[in-house]
């Protein structure tokens, strides 16, 4: 039997595995920081409408530089950090994971570097391989904040051409403060100049405000966004950036032309146009994330402290023994091979509960 090891591919990819989170069918699935909220009615509605407008031109290319919604998208940002960008500061993709490729594709490649700070979102690396970027694994603590002198020795000791910095941190919940992002980006600017992205896809379930005003009067800060999460729209693969207009222009450079379909156009035009309802869940999901964390601390379990839509809980002796565990209960969770530790998605109070109930039993038979 042939395999992908038989097959003329890049070295680099030799022997490794794809990003693959299990898609099990189980009664309740916390296990992909999705949104559990379906898109509101009235928005399906007018998503058919914007879609069918589309359907009348789809014989034509889509708008290659998709204005229309990256005006939208600007004034969105504008209006929930109190920061102003305009359109020529956004720009968006098939998702943020395309946003991070395409700025992997201008700012790293062969023979150039990128450095995450891990444990951290796997697809930072993961793309970086795939786009021919070395991957440098920077520290946390223990409690997994960023140690900001490791951190900074770290990048003048390698020099990455690109540094990630994940606010809120997946798979911890980690949030990073302003101070920790302007010395990580002096580290940057001084070893290189590098390219400093802030990796912002859980922003809107933060305790703390944006870390997007901080792009101002600094071009070599990137800030990348989705609405897989907030917008609860997983599905529609949509995510974007806003920095300096001249970071827009270079990712140009990289962009398939037409890669934005005018079908995506229309119903991430027609989402924002449901915004507050959308944000309306997003405060209910804080609110269960919150209890979620309380009352895993009121049942022994350590928690670290979170301001995503999930959160890391554990610890576990074996805590691949504990997922197995909980999914035998009908839950799933995820396992990001983080010693110790555990993370779920906050989902409806009913499938919380149903979380919640088996940790508790869990707990009561290991007792
Ligand atoms: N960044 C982080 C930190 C994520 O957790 C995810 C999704 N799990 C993404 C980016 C990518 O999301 P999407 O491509 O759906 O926008």
């Amino acid at each position: 039997m042939t395999g992908i090891d038989d097959l003329p591919i890049r070295d680099e990819l030799r022997g490794k595995s794809p990003y693959g989170a299990p898609q099990l069918d189980v009664p309740v699935r916390l296990n992909t920081n999705e949104n559990p909220y379906p898109l509101p009615e009235p928005l399906v509605a007018r998503i058919a409408e914007r879609v069918a407008e589309a359907a009348r031109h789809l014989n034509r290319y889509p708008d290659r530089d998709a204005v229309e919604l990256r005006t939208e998208l600007a004034k969105y940002l504008t209006r929930t950090t109190g920061h102003e960008v305009t359109m020529g500061h956004v720009w968006a993709a098939n998702g943020s994971n395309e946003v991070l490729q395409q700025l992997l594709q201008t700012f790293g490649g062969p023979g150039r570097s990128a450095m995450g700070f891990e444990p951290s979102y796997s697809m930072h690396a993961l793309i970086s391989r795939g786009t021919g970027t070395g991957w440098i694994s920077g520290p946390r603590r223990a409690d997994f904040t960023i140690d900001v002198d490791a951190a900074e020795a770290a990048i003048a000791e390698h020099r990455p051409e690109v540094v990630f910095i994940c606010s809120p941190n997946n798979p911890t919940g980690t949030a990073v403060d302003e101070e920790t992002v302007l010395r990580l980006y002096e580290a940057a600017q001084a070893a290189r100049p590098s390219l400093v992205v802030v990796d912002e896809a859980y922003g809107e379930f933060s305790h703390r405000p944006s870390l997007l005003p901080l792009i101002e009067g600094r071009p070599n800060l990137v800030v990348s966004r989705t609405m897989s999460k907030a917008f609860g729209a997983a599905g529609l693969r949509l995510g974007y950036l806003a920095a300096h207009p001249a970071v827009v222009d270079a990712v140009q450079l990289v962009r398939l032309p037409y890669h934005l379909s005018a079908v995506t156009q229309a119903t991430a035009l027609a989402a924002l146009e449901h915004t507050d309802t959308l944000l309306g869940y997003v405060e209910q999901l804080k609110a269960e994330r919150d209890r979620i964390v309380t009352e895993l601390r009121a049942m022994g379990c350590e928690v670290t402290d979170s301001d995503a839509n999930f959160l890391q809980f554990g610890r576990f002796d074996d805590s691949h023994a504990a997922w197995r565990a909980i999914l035998d209960h009908g839950v799933l969770v995820r396992d990001n091979g983080v010693p110790g530790w555990l993370r779920v998605t906050a989902g409806t109070p009913e499938e919380n509960d149903a979380f919640l109930d088996a940790v508790r039993a869990i707990r009561k038979e290991n007792n």
